[in-house]
């Protein structure tokens, strides 16, 4: 018997639901909302730890991405480029759903285009890249729809202000959203379709009980007859086996800053480094790949070895000029593995799992969540 929950607690919360997702980012929200959508009498409920989401999914740029050019030619180097053009188009097909779920207009999407940046050091860099370029076009044109995705620059480096700024490539295609807006459009969609949320609510382990399965948390136990692990980085938690090594992602936003030119996005250092105007702001974030040792954590939290890198680039190469307080500055832990591809797959009986997008969650994440929705909808 659970302590203190009365009878009606019991019977109107806690008990059987069909699905019980663990973990509310943007997959966890996205395949509770395909299930609902398509087996609307199917029970779902959502426990998350946070009071409110507290993965990537809150935390993240608003990069509407799918790989800067020396981005794609590092990922093909790790993997193979058939797997990073199936990459892609999961990247553009998830911005396409996210964007016919919530409407352009409830997560502020704005296609001011992309731009990779080298400094003068990293002209042998951009000699690699553009000798790429239009072969990415050729592979890509059929995913994104359009011949001429990637293209030099160089003759809009002046109007942006930068310093020692040496080449630009353009990705024609990128866009920007607000996160924060994105999950809490997301949120109520969900919220509407009957799904149960329920906060503050950490999974501490899962048991099979009867024909179902029993999730304990802090406040209760939850029973389930199929369960889904949608909680990125944090999968190891609850299934230590699963090839999910966590990498923290560090961020800071500036003070507002009067005439602004930078506009768009902005990838540096084979994506490792990136910064966009957020209104008349810059968010920055990135330099995971100074220590990554260091950065590779659950925990939340700055340090200064990754913000003086960040400030370093803000004040000597993005705006030379101006020097604007920084006033906010956070973490948030992403999911990496062998593969770039996401691992959505059952990994026991009644239990299945979509995590590990590889940084590009706000790009994938919907689609990840579809996918794993419709396999649990195949075995219902
Ligand atoms: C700094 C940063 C910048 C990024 N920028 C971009 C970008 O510009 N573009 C892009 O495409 N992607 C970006 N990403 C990646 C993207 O945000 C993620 O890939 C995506 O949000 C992952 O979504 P998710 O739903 O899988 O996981 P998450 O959003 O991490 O959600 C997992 C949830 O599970 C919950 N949880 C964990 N353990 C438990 C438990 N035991 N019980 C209950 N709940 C639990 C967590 O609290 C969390 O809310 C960025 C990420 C970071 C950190």
């Amino acid at each position: 018997m659970q302590n203190n929950i009365s009878y009606w607690e019991h019977s109107s919360f806690f008990a059987d639901y069909d699905v019980i997702i663990i973990g509310s980012g943007i997959v966890g929200l996205s395949a509770a909302l395909t299930i609902k959508l398509k087996a609307p009498s199917l029970s779902v409920g959502i426990l998350e730890a946070g009071f409110l989401p507290s993965g990537a999914s809150t935390k993240n740029a608003g990069f509407a991405c799918f790989g800067s050019v020396s981005e794609l030619i590092d990922e093909v180097r790790s993997t193979s480029e058939d797997e990073v053009l199936q990459v892609v188009e999961m990247r553009w097909k998830g911005l396409q759903k996210l964007k016919e779920t919530l409407g352009e207009a409830a997560i502020d999407y704005h296609q001011l285009g992309g731009y990779e940046i080298f400094r003068h050091e990293d002209s042998a860099s951009f000699d690699e890249c553009i000798e790429k370029i239009s072969y990415l076009n050729t592979r890509l044109a059929s995913i994104i729809g359009r011949p001429d995705i990637y293209a030099v620059a160089n003759e809009r480096i002046a109007g942006f202000n930068f310093h020692n700024v040496g080449s630009m490539i353009l990705n024609r295609c990128e866009a920007q959203i607000d996160a924060g807006k994105m999950m809490s459009a997301l949120l109520l969609k969900v919220q509407e379709t009957g799904v149960r949320i329920f906060n503050d609510c950490k999974v501490l382990n899962i048991h099979k009980e009867g024909s179902g399965h029993c999730l304990r948390t802090k406040q209760g136990s939850f029973k389930a007859q199929k369960v889904l692990i949608a909680t990125n980085a944090f999968a190891r938690d609850l299934f230590p086996t699963l090839d999910v090594i966590p990498g923290r992602g560090q961020v800071l936003v500036t003070a507002p800053i009067k005439g602004l030119k930078i506009k768009g996005t902005f990838h540096y250092d084979k994506g490792y480094y990136y910064f966009r105007n957020i209104n008349d702001r810059i968010l920055l974030g990135g330099g995971r790949n100074i220590d990554f040792t260091a950065e590779e954590t659950l925990l939340p939290g700055t340090t200064s070895r990754v913000q003086s890198a960040l400030e370093s680039l803000l004040y000597q190469t993005i705006i030379p000029d101006q020097r604007p307080d920084i006033e906010f500055r956070w973490s948030g832990v992403m999911g990496f593995g062998d593969q770039l591809k996401p691992i959505i797959e059952q990994i026991e009986p009644a239990v299945f799992c979509a995590v590990r997008c590889n940084g590009m969650g706000v790009a994938m994440g919907s689609l990840t969540g579809q996918q794993a929705a419709e396999l649990i909808l195949q075995s219902v």
